[in-house]
């Protein structure tokens, strides 16, 4: 018995150090990714529901690995902000969205960044978002920045402070994967956010389960009585955009209409036909 023990602690060992060895390689691959320049932004259009045109896109990061190819940002960006890596990671995609979208796109197409927890707690990221501004000379309305309610649960009053100042600057800020999170409807009335996105796993069940339908329902009316845009993310079919649609939602986003793209092919589609 004792050595079946000491075989399976073993075992047991062998697999941590296994897992360990993965995670510390991805770390030390990653701690150089930013200066061999291996990450790229793709963009995924946001598709005005009634006009059907692309009043934006959202900026999604890609790392292209040496060896790995191409890895979803799932699979680094948690491990980049345990790391601290995501601060600097986070301005490169800032300063490129916004640079991208001040020299290639038409001047009423907007820019989206999702926006790091960490990043959004860190003391100069007012700074780092006007910087960014500033050198892309990209009109600060055209920049909209996606946070998830989990920035607003843990330290609720520099939260606000700092969504504040973001909306002094004149960009727009937008709650991310509404839904999924901690966060009631009533956060909605506290934060003020410009537009609310719908988490996609409400979109994804649409016409399968009644109750998506209602709750659908009730963030866009909720949304509308608080001034706050509505965009669904995660629309793959045409009888989800009907629903949406009849519901009032304002913008969508998804496959049905594009995945994310590359930087060349957004600006193709945007310079060719901004409407769908
Ligand atoms: P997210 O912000 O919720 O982004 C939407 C994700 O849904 C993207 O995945 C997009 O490709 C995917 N998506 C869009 N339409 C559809 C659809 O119709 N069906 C399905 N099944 N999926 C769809 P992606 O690009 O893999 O990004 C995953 C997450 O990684 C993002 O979720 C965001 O939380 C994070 N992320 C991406 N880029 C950045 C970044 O620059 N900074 C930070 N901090 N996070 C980022
Ligand atoms: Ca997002
Ligand atoms: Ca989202
Ligand atoms: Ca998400």
């Amino acid at each position: 018995a004792k050595s079946d023990e000491s075989g399976v602690a073993h075992l047991y060992n062998a697999e941590m150090d296994a897992a360990m060895q993965a995670r510390n390689a991805l770390e030390m691959d990653l701690r150089q990714a930013l200066s061999a320049g291996q990450f790229e932004l793709f963009y995924q259009p946001q598709v005005e529901v009634r006009a059907r045109w692309i009043a934006g896109c959202e900026a999604l990061l890609r790392w292209r690995h040496p060896e790995k190819g191409l890895v979803p940002p799932d699979q680094f960006i948690p491990l980049a902000e345990d790391m601290g890596m995501i601060v600097p990671i986070g301005e490169w995609v800032l300063r490129q969205a916004c640079a991208t979208a001040a020299a290639d796109w038409p001047e009423n197409v907007r820019v989206a960044v999702n926006l790091s927890a960490v990043q959004f707690r860190c003391h100069d990221i007012i700074d780092v978002v006007s910087g960014a501004l500033r050198d892309s000379g990209l009109e600060a309305g055209r920049l909209e920045l996606e946070i998830t309610e989990t920035v607003m649960l843990q330290d609720a009053a520099m939260a606000l402070a700092t969504l504040h100042q973001l909306r002094e600057l004149g960009v727009q800020v937008s709650m991310d994967d509404f839904g999924t999170g901690y966060s009631s409807l009533s956060y909605l009335r506290r934060f003020p956010f410009d537009r609310i996105k719908i988490d996609q796993s409400f979109i994804r069940d649409l016409g399968k389960q009644d109750d998506c339908i209602s709750i659908v329902r009730a963030v866009i009316a909720l949304g509308r009585d608080l001034g706050m845009a509505i965009t669904a993310e995660g629309v793959e079919t045409r009888q989800q955009l009907d629903m949406l649609e009849n519901a009032g939602c304002t913008e969508v986003q998804g496959y049905l209409f594009n995945r994310p793209v590359s930087a060349a092919a957004a600006t193709a589609l945007l310079q060719s036909a901004s409407i769908i």
